[in-house]
């Protein structure tokens, strides 16, 4: 008994100095098989590599994706978060699915990464060629909270559908790839970086092709949002899918909160960009990454300052 609350006593203890302690950061990603996991992991560990220099720690979570960081990011939650660019647009303005509240004006971007896109696959006996014949199909909309879930309904509405001209399952988006591969499901959809792990495991796994997302319901997604891109899946990523494919895009956002002291976020980004090309090496949808366009903008929410700072003083950012 007396083992148990002296145990006991020492939780209670760590647990307040983490909570209380200013250099302790969540950073909130989506699902394990996503990119946004291994790239907040390769955020923190840069954060922590160099902890000497700042006492900052980084520690990276699982989440349902952008809806859902973005609402933890809000609550105070979360103190860190990837997001996709389109619904930070609609976050920071208040309108879409965050019309129910205030605006989130507190939003601050650090820096922007890689382009996300849109990536619908089917398996190749369903006999899917377009984005359209996936009406009435075994459709994985995602989980609330997914952004997957948030762009699909965005895009549909344009097509007049609605999750009902499916057979809709919510599922996870480490849950999809098995599931269309056992049959379960003809049609998966995730904005995601490339290459991804789980665009790579569902090509592996059974014969499927990546489908095309284009056509006015696109060109009108991009007119209402200037977060959305024309973007090209480059052939011969994945498994049986050689030719390139047409959809369209958003781009992965490293983001924070005002209130996040103008030192962490100096420090953070510093820690990234000082040890860029160790950053670079992390993950293939690096690659073709460059410091100066991940902070040039123009950013729907604004630049924290501590982050504007350090990409003054490096140069990155000129000053004026
Ligand atoms: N864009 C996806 C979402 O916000 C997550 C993609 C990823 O985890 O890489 O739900």
């Amino acid at each position: 008994m007396r083992k148990a609350l002296q145990y006991l006593f020492i939780v209670l203890i760590s647990f307040q100095v983490h909570a209380e302690s200013p250099g302790f950061y969540t950073l909130g990603t989506g699902g394990v098989t996503g990119v946004y996991y291994p790239t907040g992991g390769a955020i923190c560990r840069l954060v922590n590599l160099s902890r000497t220099d700042h006492g900052i720690r980084c520690a990276v979570v699982s989440t349902g994706g952008t809806l859902a960081n973005l609402r933890q990011i809000r609550a105070g939650k979360l103190e860190l978060a990837i997001v996709q660019s389109d619904w930070l647009y609609h976050a920071y303005r208040g309108t879409d699915q965050f019309n129910d509240r205030p605006a989130v004006k507190g939003l601050r971007t650090l820096f922007t990464l890689y382009p996300e896109y849109f990536t619908v696959v089917a398996r190749t006996d369903a006999g899917i060629s377009s984005f359209e014949q996936i009406k009435g199909r075994k459709v994985s909309v995602g989980k609330p909270g997914s952004g997957q879930r948030a762009t699909l309904q965005a895009l549909i509405t344009n097509l007049g559908w609605s999750f009902d001209d499916f057979d809709a399952m919510e599922l996870d988006p480490a849950e999809q790839a098995e599931a269309l591969c056992k049959g379960d499901i003809d049609v998966m959809i995730y904005p995601v970086g490339h290459p991804s792990g789980a665009t790579k495991e569902v090509t592996r796994d059974c014969d499927s092709r990546l489908i095309p997302v284009t056509g006015d319901f696109v060109l009108k997604a991009k007119k209402d949002n200037p977060q959305y891109q024309a973007l090209s899946i480059p052939g011969g990523l994945y498994q049986g899918n050689p030719e390139d494919v047409e959809t369209i895009g958003m781009m992965a956002t490293f983001v924070t909160d005002e209130s996040l002291s103008n030192d962490a976020a100096y420090h953070i980004v510093r820690s990234v960009f000082t040890q860029f090309e160790q950053f670079r090496r992390m993950h293939p949808a690096f690659l073709g990454l460059k410091p100066q366009d991940m902070v040039r903008g123009p950013f729907t929410a604004p630049l924290h300052p501590g982050a504007l700072r350090y990409y003054k003083e490096s140069g990155l950012l000129v000053a004026d």
